[in-house]
């Protein structure tokens, strides 16, 4: 018998070990600027081509390698942070395992310049799929400079693997975000295909928050200050009548490293409780400082999910410190529900939260001529293109007029449109379904999903049926983005002008839109463009080549009824209507489910 078991060459474990370490090439962007942190670097320059596909490099003026230690960088578990196993508990640098350069030299050709101060020629090593094909002596500054050239240039199957310049240009944004966060004493500039997309100096972390997302910030900021025995938490928590609709800007540091954590996302959340709708975002800059000992970073490779010895308390003190600050900052209810009902002010009395309607206002037709629509119909006024639509519009009339949508029983026999409106005996549970029985079974009605199927069909058909017209906007608007937001807003230009956006750059990092598509509500125009570049984030809108489907998703999204929105029993009963005159009623535009039908025998199921 042969033996078949043999240990596998250096360069082959670092190839396997990259694929944990070196997914794309923000991964590669994120090790770097770590060591350069963990060097004690306070400027650092990184420079980009080709989102990172081309040229990843990172500049510092950190502490320096010496020729040793240069070489020995590059090979697995070599590292300078610990010694014994134990030392990770008590462990305050960013990196520990020693993976990171040996599995990005494994799959990229790399050339590493370092110095220390007290060195006169500093240490030149060039290294290819693992082997070093260089090592000199250099003229260099004090600092290490690391270049990553073609990552992935051996493994032909994960290069094709990566995807679009900009999406990847966002993963590497997102995570030079996070430490220009977590690190504002640290001057980081950043050079993307030779233009300059950061410029951060030292600062502190709420002038760092402004030069990140914009100077819009600003007002935005409430201070969250609490000290315990256990941790001490700082940073800041945005104003609630910022929130958005879309999940923007939320980030918790664990001893200035950037960590998700859902169970304390949603200790924040409860802190929001009633200061903002349920479908509004808060967002959030905290940071924690507590003993290393009592948090374990070690149970992801990526090391941003993390794990605390108490996570109890730490989800206590938060969700108190957080709804403290928002007691002290002490909102008054100053905006007004007759402008603009999207937002809910801290009432002066938690008894009397009123929940604001939702205008939605997606009935507008290009071809009705009556242009005077009056915002304040019901929740769910729509359906004006349908075939119904004279006697809907007359219908709508009749909401209009109603005093109280309550009191619809006392009316309903005096309805001219009596036909048209047979209520089919729908119940709202908890805001957020709608039953009732059909056929025998017990059918139950997704609300939300519904109406963004029918907001989908009607939109995606007027998308298509024409070349969209625009409907100019008397004061032109201008909208401003976070640097990295518009970035991606960019490439989306022609799609949007071609979906009847008038819209042109606009200065750094501004849009101007002349006119709108007639479809779309100009109050919701920042809305939309929001959860357009959020769908990007998330890759979703890209599953889908078609441009107009992408937008009928987004707008159909963004101005859909939510969960929480309680319905009368007419605006079920139309909703239900023209759901099931839609052309796939039973999921929702991004795939959800919207129907279910429980039969007897299901039901019967349950009772054994
Ligand atoms: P780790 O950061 O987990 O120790 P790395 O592979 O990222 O492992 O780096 C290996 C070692 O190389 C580090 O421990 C550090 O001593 C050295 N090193 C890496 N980058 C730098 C840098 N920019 N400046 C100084 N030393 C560095
Ligand atoms: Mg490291």
């Amino acid at each position: 018998m042969t033996d078949v078991i043999h240990l596998l060459p250096d360069s082959v474990a670092n190839q396997i070990a990259a694929g944990e370490v070196v997914q794309r090439p923000a991964s590669a962007v994120k090790e770097l600027l770590e060591n350069s942190i963990d060097a004690g670097a306070d400027r650092i320059k990184l420079v980009i081509k080709d989102a990172g596909k081309t040229l990843i490099q990172v500049i510092d003026n950190g502490k320096g390698m010496t020729e040793t230690d240069a070489r020995m960088a590059f090979e697995r578990h070599a590292t300078s942070k610990i010694e014994k196993a134990e030392d990770i508990f008590t462990i305050s640098t960013k990196g520990f395992r020693g993976e990171a350069l040996a599995s990005i030299a494994a799959v990229a050709q790399v050339e590493l310049k370092s110095k220390q101060e007290e060195q006169e020629l500093g240490t030149l090593i060039r290294i290819e799929g693992s082997k070093i094909v260089t090592q000199e002596y250099c003229n260099t500054s004090n600092g290490t400079g690391i270049e990553v050239k073609n990552l992935f240039f051996n493994i032909p199957a994960r290069r094709n693997f990566l995807k679009s310049d900009h999406i990847e240009l966002r993963h590497i944004i997102d995570e030079f975000e996070r430490i220009a966060l977590a690190h504002p004493g640290v001057h980081l500039s950043f050079i993307n295909n030779g233009h300059e997309l950061f410029d951060l100096p030292k600062a502190a972390l709420r002038q760092r928050i402004v030069n990140v997302f914009g100077n819009k910030f600003n007002e935005k900021l409430v201070p969250v200050e609490e000290e315990t025995p256990i941790l001490k938490l700082s940073g800041f928590i945005g104003k609630p009548e910022f929130a958005k609709k879309t999940r923007g800007e939320q980030f918790f540091f664990a001893n200035d490293r950037f960590i998700k954590n859902a169970y304390l996302h949603r200790a924040v959340c409860m802190a929001f409780e009633g200061l903002i709708n349920h479908d509004y975002h808060p967002s959030y800059f905290l940071f924690l400082e507590l003993d290393p000992a009592k948090i374990d970073v070690n149970i992801h490779p990526t090391k941003t999910e993390i794990k605390f010895e108490d996570e109890k308390a730490v989800h206590t003190i938060i969700r108190t410190s957080v709804k403290h600050a928002l007691g002290q900052y002490n909102i008054s209810p100053t905006l007004d529900f007759e402008t603009d009902q999207r937002f809910a002010p801290t009432p002066p009395d938690p008894e009397r939260v009123q929940r604001p309607g939702i205008t939605v206002d997606t009935s507008f037709n290009p071809f009705d001529d009556n242009s005077s629509r009056s915002k304040k119909t019901s929740v769910y006024s729509e359906s004006a293109e349908s075939g119904e639509r004279q006697s809907h519009r007359d219908w709508e009339s009749v909401m209009n007029q109603l005093p109280d949508l309550d009191t619809e029983k006392d009316i309903q026999s005096e309805l001219p449109v009596e036909e048209y409106f047979k209520p089919k005996d729908y119940q709202q549970i908890g805001n957020k379904y709608m039953v009732t029985l059909h056929k025998g079974s017990l059918m139950i009605i997704h609300q939300a999903r519904a109406h963004e199927r029918i907001l989908y069909e009607r939109l995606l058909e007027t998308l298509k049926s024409q070349s969209i017209p625009s409907q100019q906007l008397l004061f032109p608007q201008n909208i401003s983005f976070a640097p990295a937001d518009y970035e991606l807003l960019k490439p989306l230009l022609p799609i949007l002008r071609e979906t009847g956006f008038d819209i042109d750059e606009f200065g750094k990092n501004e849009v101007i839109v002349h006119g709108v598509p007639l479809i779309l509500d100009t109050a919701e125009l920042k809305v939309v463009l929001e959860k357009l570049l959020e769908d990007e984030k998330d890759h979703k809108a890209l599953s889908s080549d078609d441009h107009k489907e992408k937008m009928a998703l987004s707008m159909a999204i963004s101005s859909a009824i939510k969960v929480g929105q309680s319905l009368s029993s007419q605006e079920m009963n139309k909703m239900v209507d023209e759901l099931f005159a839609c052309k796939e009623p039973s999921i929702s535009p991004s795939g959800q489910v919207v129907i279910v039908n429980l039969s007897q025998e299901e039901l019967d199921k349950s009772f054994n």
